[in-house]
């Protein structure tokens, strides 16, 4: 028996520290690199009182009403349905781009035929990606869904990867479909929440348990030795029985390998004497130079800060993650091409080698993951764990 050390408290490391301190009695302690616990998911009251995600907009959708249900043992959560508008061409239209958005880019009169063409070759189907329109046997689908492509994707996807569309793995490009209907939701998913006082609340409880002792500003790194014949791990020199790690794989490995590309974000705030900015909660700009996104958090409701004479937005500027570089040193989306896949897999099989090294959450398996994903995960890795522990005794 040794130490077990669990790196990171965003949704992964918080949720299988809890787990493992609660459901297995174990001491668990808890390293974060951070001066905060939540990873990208922190929220803080600015001076006005507006509730702000300082790593960017995150929605809880997810079609498993469990995963709510084990939230809310931690925080009060509310339904909240996202709304997202696009700037394309000088006036806002929806997102998801849906029926309404086709009438508003093709015209009444040629969105009457092509509504219909839609309906037959996608029947039963809610939502269908972009490249799906491009690929269809039907000219007209395929025409607009190429007016869609070059209007909207082809520059989003250009600023917030550093990449053409041609580059990036196809299930990127998937994550914003067009709606086969009218629904204005962003997301599509059956049950939608926001946390009525804030994420970090949830880690906050989560955290907070007897076994469980937390290190704010520490990067683990800078403690975990590797013993590459013995293949043996410790933390300021002592045993390491179990080492659950939720940050950069390339980096627990001292870059042997490379680097993994992330993308990051240089996020600016602009405040106004008004009470409200932007015509939606957010707004994004394909066709903006540099930036893709603006966020008004006080339109999310779930501060003190409605009536407020003040609001603020959020702009993302899309950049190359550089840990040398204080706008860009966080890793917030990792880059999926077939190059980076390649480098990822000799990471994981470094890992494997170890046996006592669980990876956990979107930049340890250096994968899109969303929240609810990630909870499940956390979930199915924690059985392993248990196991595992139990064998130890
Ligand atoms: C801008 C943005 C918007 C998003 N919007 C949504 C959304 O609307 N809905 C949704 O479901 N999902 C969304 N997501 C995804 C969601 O953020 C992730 O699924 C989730 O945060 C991943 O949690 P995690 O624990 O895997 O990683 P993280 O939250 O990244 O946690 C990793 C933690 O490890 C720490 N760490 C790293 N290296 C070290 C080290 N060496 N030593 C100590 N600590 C270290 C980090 O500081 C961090 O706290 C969004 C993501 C981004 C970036």
């Amino acid at each position: 028996m040794g130490r077990i050390i669990v790196v990171g408290t965003g949704f992964s490391g918080s949720i299988l520290a809890r787990k493992i301190a609660e459901e297995c009695n174990r001491q668990v302690e808890v390293v974060e690199k951070r001066p905060h616990i939540g990873g990208n998911m922190y929220d803080e009251y600015d001076k006005y009182g507006i509730l702000v995600q300082k790593y960017g907009p995150h929605f809880l959708n997810t079609n498993k009403y469990w995963i709510i249900e084990y939230l809310s043992q931690y925080a009060e959560l509310f339904p909240h349905d996202t709304h997202l508008l696009s700037f394309i061409d000088g006036e806002y239209v929806q997102l998801p781009f849906n029926f309404r958005t086709l009438q508003q880019l093709a015209g009444p009169k040629r969105s009457e035929t092509l509504l219909a063409k839609l309906r037959a070759a996608f029947r039963g189907r809610d939502r269908v990606p972009i490249l799906e329109l491009l690929e269809s046997g039907e000219e007209d689908i395929r025409e607009y869904g190429s007016l869609l492509f070059e209007k909207a994707y082809r520059t989003y996807t250009a600023k917030q990867w550093g990449l053409q569309p041609e580059e990036i793995d196809r299930s990127v490009l998937d994550r914003v479909p067009m709606a086969m209907s009218f629904d204005a939701r962003y997301l599509n998913k059956d049950f939608q929440y926001l946390p009525k006082k804030g994420y970090t609340e949830i880690f906050r409880n989560l955290l907070d348990h007897e076994n469980i002792t937390l290190r704010l500003n520490t990067d683990a790194l800078a403690h975990i030795r590797f013993d590459d014949e013995a293949h043996l791990i410790t933390y300021d020199g002592e045993s390491v029985e179990l080492l659950i790690f939720t940050g950069p794989i390339d980096e627990l490995f001292g870059l042997k390998y490379g680097r993994l590309p992330y993308r990051s974000l240089d996020i600016r705030y602009t405040y106004e004497n008004k009470k409200s900015i932007l015509p939606e909660e957010i707004v994004s700009y394909p066709q903006a130079p540099g930036y893709t996104r603006s966020t008004e958090y006080k339109k999310f409701t779930f501060g003190l800060d409605k009536d407020l004479p003040v609001s603020m937005i959020a702009t993302e500027y899309p950049v190359a993650y550089d840990p040398a570089d204080e706008k860009a040193n966080i890793p917030y989306y990792p880059v999926l091409t077939e190059d980076s896949q390649k480098r990822y897999q000799q990471y994981l099989a470094e890992a494997e080698r170890y046996g006592n090294i669980v990876l956990c959450g979107r930049l340890a398996e250096f994968k899109y993951y969303n929240m609810d994903v990630c909870i499940e995960h956390a979930f199915e890795k924690f059985k392993t764990i248990q196991k595992r522990l139990e064998n130890n005794k």
